[in-house]
């Protein structure tokens, strides 16, 4: 790699990036002089959720002593990027249009503020396909290069247990929420409603109702 590189690294949230934050802020990775913690997840539903996982971002940030940069959220636009695979399955070609839109983003953003490349963690979750992330990066608009790093998986764990973050129970988006089970009671229909036990709940009013597991680990 070459060498005194200023970096944009991608964050979905505090728990999948506190490795690699540990690591640049070590210097463990060769080349990069620099970086900068962007936080740009429209992808997130309801906002109440993207709230508190910005907010998990930004205290780790702040603890760590890093820069960092929080995108808009206009999660209307987002869901216009994806319109079309609102059925398709998690790891499929929604997640792929998800991707590229925050590196179209995350590269217009270093290309605006004078950093040279951006890295990600968006594929660290033992839920998400790193070739697909790396994929959707290379392919995203902008002549800013991607650099697929491969973060230290135990140092990222390490740092989760050892850390009261909190910790989301599905990806980001209305469409990966998991859905209460049959023996629940549980059966989710179109429209933004869940019925459970015969009475329906909103997405927003479910995802409150939900025992959270964590997602990243
Ligand atoms: S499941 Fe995650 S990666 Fe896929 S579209 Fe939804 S928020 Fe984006």
């Amino acid at each position: 790699m070459s060498e005194n590189i200023k970096l944009v690294l991608v964050s979905c949230c505090a728990p999948c990036s506190a490795g690699a934050i540990k690591q640049l802020t070590c210097g463990e990775i060769p080349g990069i002089d620099d970086f900068i913690v962007l936080f740009f997840n429209p992808n997130i539903y309801p906002e109440s959720e993207y709230t508190k996982r910005m907010n998990e971002q930004i205290k780790y940030c702040e603890k760590m002593g890093v820069k960092y940069k929080i995108g808009e959220y206009d999660h209307d636009a987002w869901r216009a990027a994806v319109r079309g695979l609102e059925a398709e399955p998690e790891r499929g070609s929604r997640c792929s249009a998800c991707f590229a839109y925050r590196f179209e983003y995350a590269k217009r953003f270093a290309r605006e503020n004078g950093y040279d490349a951006v890295a990600s963690v968006l594929g660290v979750s033992r839920h998400k396909d790193q070739s697909q992330v790396d994929a959707a990066a290379e392919s995203a608009p902008g002549e800013i290069k991607y650099i697929p790093i491969k973060w230290d998986e135990g140092l990222r764990q390490k740092i989760n247990r050892e850390s009261d973050f909190y910790r989301q129970n599905y990806c980001g988006c209305e469409f990966s929420v998991k859905s209460p089970s049959p023996s629940e009671g549980g059966t989710a229909i179109s429209g933004g409603v869940v019925v459970i036990k015969n009475n329906k709940y909103s997405y927003p009013v479910l995802f409150a109702m939900l025992t959270i597991h964590p997602f990243t680990m």
